[in-house]
């Protein structure tokens, strides 16, 4: 699904140097490397603070310990997500309220969001799901109304812009509360291992999370609240601060493959590609087609036969995992998200792939649906 070492080769040199730096100094907690990607961070998103952690999971977690939600508030996410967003919630013995996704654009769908919310509501975390962003004007709209936090998870979309209808644009993950990402391998900004990091625009909030992230420390030895342990490697910030200058062109080279396999399957009856969201840039975490009338298990393994990997995000919808059983949602309450869950499937998308591959895999996918 990715190229991973194609992409290295392109920064090999200056990762390296890096890399070998970091071993030559031994400093592989906390050093300089750390601070000046999330410098550099900062700068790219335009956001006063970015806290670097150990994934995108723990940034979750750590936002809404920073955020002093209690067990019994409820945080409002949609059910079309990796399980990590909603995991967290569970965690810390929160409510997680999950609600259905818009049939388009996959984002969480704001009328349910609004008919979600109860006097218990004290989070929203909308999901910036395959690359593009929720419809945060309205998500944050509803927040100042109902007094809600927001937590942006923007795992799959670092980089990608939102345009209010004003014009003014800001990163995703820069217009709620906190902003959480993972630097995961696979991501668009992704490291050699894993990594993770929350981004705010409060400097209160940013303490507080600094301090969540490293023992609910506040000056050493000293513990204010109980924390976590969660630190982005030496190693890892090196690689990132290395990738952070070529995000955009990543972008770029994500795009122009998502436009060859729009133009392949455009018009197909059996094919829907992927819509784009009116207000938000996509950044092509993934391409994702909605399947109409085929065997989605046959054409996986025939397109693995051929060389072709292909993955289904998601196949079972949180509402129907075990681990989120609840009185609150049953089967059938989320039609567009169970409806997704059956038919979506992922065609490989990275910064590597030539139009040689991209012909491959079109002539491949349209051959085997005809
Ligand atoms: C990857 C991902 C996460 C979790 O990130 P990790 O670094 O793997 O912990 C959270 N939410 C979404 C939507 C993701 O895609």
């Amino acid at each position: 699904m990715v190229d991973l070492k194609g992409q290295y080769e392109k920064i090999k040199a200056e990762v390296d140097k890096g890399i070998q730096d970091v071993i030559n100094s031994t400093a592989f907690i906390n050093g300089p490397a750390v601070k000046e990607f999330q410098a550099d961070f900062e700068k790219y998103l335009n956001v006063k603070h970015v806290i670097p952690c150990a994934n995108g999971t723990d940034a979750l977690q750590i936002a809404m310990m920073a955020l002093g939600l209690k067990p019994g508030d409820e945080v409002i996410t949609a059910s079309f997500t990796y399980v990590a967003t909603a995991e967290v919630i569970g965690l810390l013995g929160l409510t997680p309220v999950l609600v259905d996704v818009n049939a388009d654009t996959f984002d969480i769908d704001i009328a349910a969001i609004e008919k979600a919310i109860t006097p218990k509501t004290k989070a929203i975390v909308p999901v910036h799901l395959f690359g593009q962003c929720a419809d945060m004007e309205k998500i944050m709209a509803l927040a100042k109304k109902h007094n809600l936090y927001v937590i942006e998870d923007v795992a799959q979309a670092i980089g990608a812009d939102y345009t209010f209808t004003d014009g003014k644009k800001a990163k995703a993950g820069t217009i709620g509360t906190i902003g959480c990402t993972s630097f995961f391998p696979s991501k668009n900004l992704g490291c050699y291992g894993d990594g993770g990091a929350m981004y705010t625009n409060d400097d209160e909030l940013a303490k507080k999370m600094r301090m969540v992230a490293h023992h609910g420390q506040s000056v050493q030895y000293v513990h204010d609240v109980l924390g976590v342990n969660s630190r982005l490697d030496t190693l890892q910030a090196v690689v990132l601060k290395a990738k952070l200058k070529h995000l955009d062109e990543y972008a770029t080279a994500r795009n122009k493959v998502a436009d060859y396999y729009d133009k392949a399957f455009a018009g197909h009856s059996k094919l829907k590609t992927p819509v784009r969201a009116k207000n938000s840039n996509h950044v092509f975490h993934q391409y994702t087609l909605q399947l109409n009338g085929i065997d989605r298990t046959k054409l996986r393994e025939q397109l693995a036969e051929k060389g072709i990997p292909a993955m289904i995000y998601y196949p079972i919808p949180l509402h129907m995992q075990n681990a989120f059983k609840s009185d609150r949602f049953k089967q059938g309450d989320f039609p567009v998200t169970e409806k997704l869950c059956a038919t979506v499937l992922s065609l490989p998308i990275h910064t590597e792939l030539d139009t040689e591959t991209l012909k491959y895999i079109t002539d491949t996918v349209l051959e085997l649906i005809k």
